[in-house]
């Protein structure tokens, strides 16, 4: 029987939940829905929110029943006490921040975005240089503020993937380095080209019909959940109401089904999660990394395998007769699993996608170091393109200047995408040898049992266990490179015969 204290600690995370669950539902309407004189009103609406979920969740009350019930621990049980640690965190970090810093950090924030949409625009990362050179002395102030001001980028990682450190990461990251860069370099030297341009033409109908089925079989509830269209593909909301979004490009039409899929796997793990237990450990992901492996399973793994396509190609070329009339099925194979170095993550294929992610850690790493300033981080990245990617970006467009993450001073957060990738891999392995003929099912568009096994090992856990916990609970391995090297080895190194 759990004691008044927790009963009410319990309800308050709940509330605090809920309330950004409207926050969120009201961000996804407005990238779906908004008209476009209304932005300035939803700017108010999401600011009230916010002011109203920071005094939910910082509220005197929320201290006194952590502080009743962290000295009462020895009575609890581990579940209660993974509850208590996390709401622990949640309210340090909310309370531990003084409101200057915190409205300080927003305008930066806001700032700091518009000036790099123009430097992106024009190509000109000395005029970024300001504002990124000041997100860094905030964030190394937040982590101070946090009592982790001897590690300010382990303290960003922790905030992504709980108990994770820069160390770690390093580790994982060098090995896996060692493995990648001399085996894209084979599958680019292969006489093997993967066609280009034989997907033309594909309309939006089809595409929606296409992916709509593809989805629904996976298992996303379209019931408590929707998919519609945006800007950016994303996945928001929770378990009780998932909104996931894609693009369509009526020349590229592998684009919307891939990010589809990927966002897919992210709606599954969010359906996955308790939503009686919502604002609490037991009912929240568990970090980043674990999200994105989740994602990256289901778009890789299983939608860009052979068992998948099996069952999906007779109706992709139903539904599309004309547009797949010149095509091979090994032409669609390779087309899906087309490995072609690019400068621009967002458009980089699952092998080197992992080494856009190395290179921008071991930036960030620098950064916090003080062992690279700002101004000189487009040289160091040229230089780590040369050598991770064998491409060297024309102008900070298509190098530094790519990404929005560190407009937003968001450190720390690029690991958790190859993480993810490492994760996905060993679960992977781990889901083939927990059942048998698993892709038998895939060839006969059945994915509920991969499915049901996820939600058993991955979802039903919530945040009980931190990502490095978790692995090795599910597949009894530490995290590691290996299963995600063996993995591109069996499908890419097969395909490209390297
Ligand atoms: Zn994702």
């Amino acid at each position: 029987m759990s004691s008044p204290a927790y009963a009410e600690l319990v309800a308050r995370l709940q509330r605090t939940h809920l309330l950004a669950t409207v926050s969120d539902l009201l961000g996804w309407d407005e990238q779906v829905n908004l008209p476009p004189a209304s932005a300035e009103h939803r700017a108010r609406q999401l600011t009230l929110l916010a002011e109203l979920g920071h005094a939910a969740g910082s509220e005197a009350r929320l201290g006194e029943l952590l502080g009743e019930l962290e000295a009462g621990a020895s009575g609890q049980t581990p579940d209660e006490r993974a509850v208590v640690r996390q709401a622990r965190r949640d309210y340090d970090r909310v309370t531990k921040l003084p409101a200057d810093f915190v409205r300080e950090k927003a305008a930066l924030t806001s700032h700091a975005y518009h000036a790099w949409a123009a430097a992106r625009a024009k190509s000109d990362f000395a005029s970024y240089v300001p504002f990124l050179e000041k997100h860094l002395v905030l964030a190394k102030r937040e982590a101070a503020y946090l009592g982790r001001s001897a590690a300010p980028y382990d303290y960003y990682i922790d905030q992504n993937d709980p108990g994770l450190t820069a160390g770690v990461i390093g580790g994982l990251f060098d090995e896996l380095k060692r493995g990648l860069v001399p085996f894209v370099r084979a599958i680019l030297a292969s006489p093997v080209k993967p066609p280009a341009g034989v997907l033309r033409g594909f309309p939006v109908e089809g595409q929606r019909v296409f992916l709509r089925e593809v989805t629904e079989r996976l298992g996303f509830d379209y019931q408590r959940g929707r998919l519609d269209v945006a800007l950016h593909p994303f996945c928001s909301g929770t378990a009780a109401d998932t909104r996931m979004t894609t693009r369509f490009n009526v020349d590229e039409p592998l684009d919307a089904l891939f990010s589809s899929i990927h966002e897919t796997g992210h709606g599954l793990y969010e359906q996955g999660l308790s939503p009686a237990l919502g604002g609490t450990a037991l009912g929240m992901h568990a970090g980043m990394a674990v999200h994105e492996s989740q994602s990256r399973l289901w778009e890789n793994q299983v939608a860009r395998g052979r068992a998948f396509w099996r069952n999906f190609e007779p109706r992709f070329r139903e539904i599309f007769p004309t547009q797949t009339a010149g095509v091979t099925a090994d032409q669609l194979y390779l087309a899906i699993n087309a490995v072609v170095p690019t400068l621009i993550r967002v458009d980089a294929d699952e092998v080197t996608y992992n080494l856009h992610i190395i290179l921008r850690f071991e930036l960030e790493k620098k950064l916090f170091a003080g062992e690279l300033a700002v101004r000189d981080l487009p040289e160091a990245w040229r230089a780590a393109s040369c050598e991770l990617l064998g491409l060297e970006p024309a102008n900070d467009a298509e190098g530094v200047l790519q990404d929005v993450h560190w407009s937003g001073g968001a450190f720390g957060y690029f690991p958790s995408y190859c993480l993810g990738n490492m994760m996905a891999a060993q679960l992977w392995y781990a889901a083939l040898a927990a059942l048998p003929g698993l892709e038998d099912d895939f060839a006969r568009g059945d994915f509920s049992r991969l499915l049901g096994w996820l939600r058993t090992h991955v979802h039903a856990e919530g945040r009980r266990h931190d990502l490095l916990a978790l692995v090795r609970k599910v597949t009894g391995e530490p995290l590691s490179p290996h299963a995600l090297m063996r993995y591109l080895r069996e499908r890419y190194g097969t395909l490209y015969r390297v």
